[in-house]
């Protein structure tokens, strides 16, 4: 997949005032700090679309990019249109009860009832062993029926030998509840790793 342009659209209190359901939607989620913005512009080549490090828990929105993209290498793929979303990441130290509670409930019917989300890329520091908030963020995933794929973040900070035992400790965590594995991307934004292989599979996605 090739992107033509990635433009940000609109952000949403909830999920009945996201735009119209009219093509495949790709969320992304995740603790705060995991690398979630720098990965966003990675994937859609430019440095400037999601803010990186933004005022942790205060933007409590949904965020809309619409994608414009060429199917396969080149520009005479076919032309497909795709929205990303940029969701509120969890695990702020510094949210209310109060704040926790509404982000809970704006997610949950966000993921549940957003009739053209096709999958949720759950995004994991891929310097960490297993975090509990992240196992039970996609348990919970599991539970509601709702596609996700795992993505390792900031591979390029540790060696391949740790991130590879985090990705294999987290994935035997879930085993132990989870008959059939998530797919995973390990990635960079600082190396561009995990680029292709995150976008070809929004692109079969797309075409299924
Ligand atoms: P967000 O809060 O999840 O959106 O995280 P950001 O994208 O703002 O990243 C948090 C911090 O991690 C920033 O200082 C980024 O520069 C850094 N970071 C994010 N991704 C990578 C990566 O792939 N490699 C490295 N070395 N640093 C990264």
């Amino acid at each position: 997949m090739i992107i033509q342009s990635a433009t940000y659209l609109i952000s949403s209190p909830d999920y009945t005032k996201c735009p119209k359901a009219d093509r495949p939607e790709y969320a992304f989620i995740g603790r705060s700090n995991v690398g979630k913005s720098s990965l966003i512009n990675m994937l859609c080549d430019n440095h400037k679309l999601a803010k990186t490090s933004g005022s942790p828990g205060k933007t409590q929105l949904i965020n809309h990019f619409d994608i414009k993209s060429f199917a396969g290498n080149t520009a005479a793929g076919k032309p497909d249109a795709w929205y990303l979303v940029d969701l509120p990441g969890y695990g702020f130290a510094k949210v209310s009860q109060n704040q926790r509670k509404q982000w809970e409930k704006m997610i949950e019917n966000y993921l549940r009832k957003r009739e053209n989300l096709i999958n949720i890329f759950v995004l994991i520091d891929s310097r960490h062993s297993p975090q509990q908030l992240d196992l039970d963020f996609v348990n919970q995933l599991g539970e509601w029926e709702v596609p996700f794929c795992l993505v390792f973040t900031k591979a390029d900070k540790e060696t391949q030998r740790v991130v590879a035992k985090n990705v294999k400790d987290f994935l035997d965590a879930m085993r132990k509840t989870w008959q059939f594995l998530p797919r995973n991307f390990v990635t960079s934004a600082e190396k561009k790793m995990g680029r292709d292989k995150m976008l070809q599979f929004i692109e079969a996605c797309n075409n299924e």
